[in-house]
This record gives C-alpha cells, sequence and structure tokens, in this order.
C-alpha cells in the first residue's frame, strides 16, 4: 500500500533520536512550555531567519493568536482564500472577524491578486497570504498591496516549512507568520503544534502572552487562551528539525521525478514553479478531467492519492452564511473536481514512485484501447 502521506515511516527514519528526545522529557520536571520548547523557538527562528518564533499548540491557534495579536475581532474583515485547508478560515471565524474569501489563480492555485485588490473594504485589517502546496503565494505583489492599503501580512506557511522566495525563506515576510506542525506536514511533531515566526518584538510579547491566558506575571492583561506547547511534542520536532532541509530535498527529488515521467501524458496538467521560488512540494497536485476515475484506477493498485481539497469552504455548511466572496469564485469552484495529490514523503522509495507513474500510465494506456 502507498499512502499519500506518511507520518509513521519518517518516525522510523530518525526512530532512535526521537525515542530519545522523548525518553527525556519522561525523565525531567518540565511537561509543558520548558527547555524544549525555549530552544526549539531559538532554532526555528534561526532557520525562518527571524528575530522571534512561538510555540502554539496547533497551526489554527497560530493563525487566531496571530490576529488577536493585531487586534482583529468583530467588524473587521480578514482576506484569504476559500482554496485553503478549514483552519485558515476558522481561525479568522473564531475571532469574530469575517473571513473575505478571494479566487485563486489558475496556474498556482495562490490568492487572484487582482481579486484580492477588489475585495478590500474600509473593514479590511488584514489578508492571510497561504502558500499552498508547498509553494509561495505571490509575495511581492501581495506585500505591495498591503503597504499600500495599511493593512497586515499574515503568512499561513503550514504547508511549506522552509520554501523560499528570492532566498529568503517563507514565513519571514509577513507581519506575524504561522506554521502548523501537524504530523502530515514537512515539519510534523507526533500530535499537534504549530508555531509563529515575526521579527516584531511587540507582536513576540503579545501572543506569548494570548498563549497562556492573557498572562503577565500570572494576571490576565488579555482576554487569552491556553494554546501552550508540551515538552514531548517540541523534543521531536527539534530532531525533525535538523532533518528539514534533508527531507524537503528529497520531497523536491520526487517531485522532479513525477513531473519528468508524466510530462509526455497531455490530459495531465502538471505543477508549474514560479520563478525565483523553492517549491518544498508538501503535495505534489496534479490536474486532469478524469480525476475520479484516475482515483479509483490507483486504488485497485493499491495507491491511495488524496484530493486537497475536495469542497471549497465558502461551500462548506458552516462556513456558507458567515463568510464573503470576491465575484467570481470560478476557478476555486472548478479545479476542486480535477485536482489530485500523488503520494509524497522523504521516506518514498525509488520503486514506489514508479509504481505511482506506472498505475497513471496505465490508466491512460487502457483508455485509448
Ligand atoms: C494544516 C493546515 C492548517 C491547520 O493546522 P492545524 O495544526 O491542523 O490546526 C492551517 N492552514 C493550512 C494551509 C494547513 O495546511
Amino acid at each position: 500500500m502507498i499512502k499519500c502521506a506518511n507520518p509513521s515511516e519518517q518516525f522510523k527514519s530518525h526512530q532512535s533520536r526521537i525515542e530519545n528526545a522523548v525518553l527525556n522529557v519522561l525523565r525531567s520536571e518540565h511537561f509543558v512550555l520548558g527547555d524544549n520548547v525555549d530552544n526549539l523557538e531559538k532554532e526555528f527562528a534561526r532557520y525562518i531567519g527571524t528575530e522571534y518564533a512561538i510555540g502554539v499548540a496547533n497551526g489554527t491557534d497560530a493563525l487566531e493568536l496571530a490576529l488577536r495579536a493585531l487586534n482583529i475581532g468583530i467588524g473587521d474583515e480578514v482576506i484569504t482564500v476559500s482554496h485553503t485547508a478549514v483552519a485558515t478560515v476558522a481561525a479568522i471565524e473564531a475571532t469574530g472577524a469575517t473571513p473575505v474569501l478571494v479566487d485563486i489563480n489558475s496556474e498556482f492555485y495562490s490568492i487572484d491578486t487582482t481579486q484580492f485588490k477588489e475585495t478590500l473594504s474600509s473593514k479590511t485589517k488584514a489578508i492571510i497570504a497561504v502558500h499552498l502546496y508547498g509553494h509561495a503565494a505571490e509575495i511581492e505583489t501581495i506585500l505591495k498591496i498591503c503597504k499600500e492599503h495599511n493593512i497586515f501580512l499574515i503568512e499561513d506557511v503550514s504547508q511549506a516549512h522552509g520554501a523560499k522566495f528570492k532566498n529568503k525563506r517563507l514565513g519571514s515576510f509577513g507581519d506575524i507568520s504561522c506554521f502548523s506542525c501537524y504530523p502530515t506536514k514537512n515539519l510534523g511533531a507526533i500530535g499537534d503544534a504549530g508555531l509563529i515566526t515575526t521579527n516584531s518584538a511587540k507582536f513576540n510579547s503579545k501572543i506569548r502572552m494570548l498563549r497562556e491566558y492573557g498572562w503577565k506575571n500570572r494576571l490576565s492583561i488579555y482576554p487569552g487562551r491556553n494554546s501552550r506547547l508540551d515538552e514531548i511534542q517540541a523534543a521531536i520536532l527539534r530532531v525533525k528539525l535538523e532533518f528539514l532541509e534533508q527531507d524537503n530535498l528529497k520531497r523536491v527529488n520526487i517531485a522532479k521525478f513525477y513531473s519528468e515521467k508524466l510530462k509526455g501524458i497531455d490530459a495531465i496538467e502538471l505543477p508549474s514553479i514560479k520563478k525565483d521560488c523553492l517549491h518544498v512540494f508538501h503535495l505534489f497536485v496534479i490536474k486532469l478531467k478524469k480525476r475520479d476515475e484516475l482515483i479509483e484506477h490507483l486504488k485497485k493498485d493499491g495507491i491511495f492519492a488524496g484530493v486537497h481539497y475536495p469542497v471549497p469552504v465558502h461551500l462548506q455548511e458552516a462556513y456558507i452564511s458567515r463568510v464573503r466572496t470576491s465575484k467570481s469564485m470560478v476557478v476555486t469552484e472548478n479545479i476542486v473536481k480535477e485536482i489530485l495529490s500523488l503520494p509524497i514523503y522523504p521516506e518514498l522509495k525509488k520503486c514506489e514512485t514508479e509504481k505511482v507513474i506506472r498505475s497513471i500510465e496505465n490508466f491512460f494506456t487502457n483508455e485509448i484501447n
């Protein structure tokens, strides 16, 4: 069986290091917000290239706390995309602000910057730019619009740990940037975890308060949350962070191999990479008309492809009446029927990648016959 993502294989490849790190926590006296969290924050900030990093409980919380740190709440609007993990929108909704969901461009599936501009209102306080699938959104254009209109930029880097634009890591462009470390992500814990990066001392100290009841010296000066990161997850993430560059390179090589072998199949649209970008292939997403038939065919060969995502957030029951959208959502609504995520993770073996390719080739050969 070949899965779309496979965090247990990743555990096996670093097993003794991870087991030792966890044992050290179990035998210590600190279980939440201790030395491992402190060190992870320092190491991650250095890796991303920001002044500060803050550990939190998960990626959704990271986004919610970032918005709260910017004083965003009821009566405000926050722009993002509908073609994203529901978490991006859930975090906005949790603050009381209104999510404004903008269509995506058809080449890279990131926010359509023309429509982004048209959707701005006097209530717009921030944009959450999602770096989907491991690839940068149009960061320069987005930054320019943010400056012109005096709105904050939050990056959602949950799918792009380590990715770059013009040699700078994503997560270092925004006022505040947010990362999920859910097990399947490029930097994944063995449980839930999240990280926030920023260059602002002010936001850094406010987020540190917000993640623990809004406390300063054990008195709440903001209405806060509990979003602490525990030592076990931080210890695991410190081990995995050491291998992130190497693991991302493995993803890139698998992506190159897929692209090389599948480029002859006209019915498949392969992922394209923007100029000046390091894409870290959290997902390898192809587009084709016979998507559902291919999923079934792959399944028969023991290959489990995914769909990220099958239903845009603005069409999901919980959010239909709670979001505003851009005038057109046509790209978002059409591509969900045609996108397919092929298996990709650092431990995926060459013979397994070949098996996936062969299965796809067979699907198209049989179809012609
Ligand atoms: C995974 C993910 C999140 C949510 O993270 P959790 O840790 O599951 O809360 C947010 N945004 C994007 C783009 C994601 O892929």
